[in-house]
């Protein structure tokens, strides 16, 4: 079975006022340390690393595997099309936000292990630990059943076809998900969770960055 992984690294730093994909942590590209994790699990054999198209020629990489840089979209989303797209043939693909610098490696082969045994999707995701309740202008509308909450993270595993099958639907259909498995989930496919972590969080702000240089460096953030 053909494993390839879509490192997602197109993200233009809107938000966070520079591209974070790019930001040295420990003098290693912040992209870099989910390479460094892909390049321990045997069984993913090819990498397509997505990237702004300005960087993809100046950008280096170190990878035992076989690495293709593809040129990002304008969404997340388009991002991950543009990877399928030129994938000539898999049977599990593995989406992953290299904004997660510190998923493990069990998060990528348990998600691989649950495709492989039947399932047509698996998300690292948390259980919420926090009471989570909507809130419409202020006012609290209600409080959901902590129970049946779970923080969905990334890598995110799928079949392939399946996803590509999705994604093309959307972009039909004009749809955008914050992530792939909503495309999944919309079309009827079956999809499970693998166990996340709070470590696994996503650096989306400074504070997260600041977060992220401590984890690395082994220091006390505060
Ligand atoms: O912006 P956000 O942090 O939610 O992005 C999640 C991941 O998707 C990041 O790793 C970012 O680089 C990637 N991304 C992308 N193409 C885009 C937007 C985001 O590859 N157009």
């Amino acid at each position: 079975m053909k494993v390839v992984a879509v490192l997602l690294a197109a993200g233009s730093g809107k938000r966070f006022g520079e591209k974070k994909q790019f930001i040295k942590l420990k003098g290693e590209p912040l992209f870099q340390y989910s390479l460094n994790t892909i390049n321990k699990i045997d069984d993913i054999t090819d990498v397509v690393l997505v990237l702004p198209e300005e960087d993809i020629d100046r950008t280096k990489v170190f990878s035992f595997k076989n690495v293709m840089k593809v040129a990002g979209g304008k969404e997340r989303q388009d991002s991950v099309y543009n990877a399928l797209k030129s994938v000539e043939k898999a049977d599990i693909v593995v989406i992953h936000d290299s904004a997660r610098p510190f998923a493990t490696e069990k998060m990528f082969t348990d998600g691989i292990k649950n495709v492989k045994e039947g399932w047509d999707g698996s998300i690292t995701a948390l259980k919420s630990r926090d009471t989570i309740k909507e809130v419409d202008r202020n006012t609290v509308k209600r409080t959901l059943n902590r129970e049946k909450l779970y923080i969905v993270q990334t890598p995110q595993t799928f079949v392939f076809e399946k996803l590509l099958y999705v994604h093309e639907k959307a972009r039909e259909n004009n749809i955008y998900g914050t992530d792939d498995s909503f495309l999944m989930e919309m079309e009827g496919f079956r999809i499970t969770v693998n166990e996340g972590s709070a470590l696994n969080f996503k650096v989306t702000t400074k504070e997260d960055l600041l977060l992220a240089n401590c984890l690395i460096k082994g220091k006390k953030p505060f």
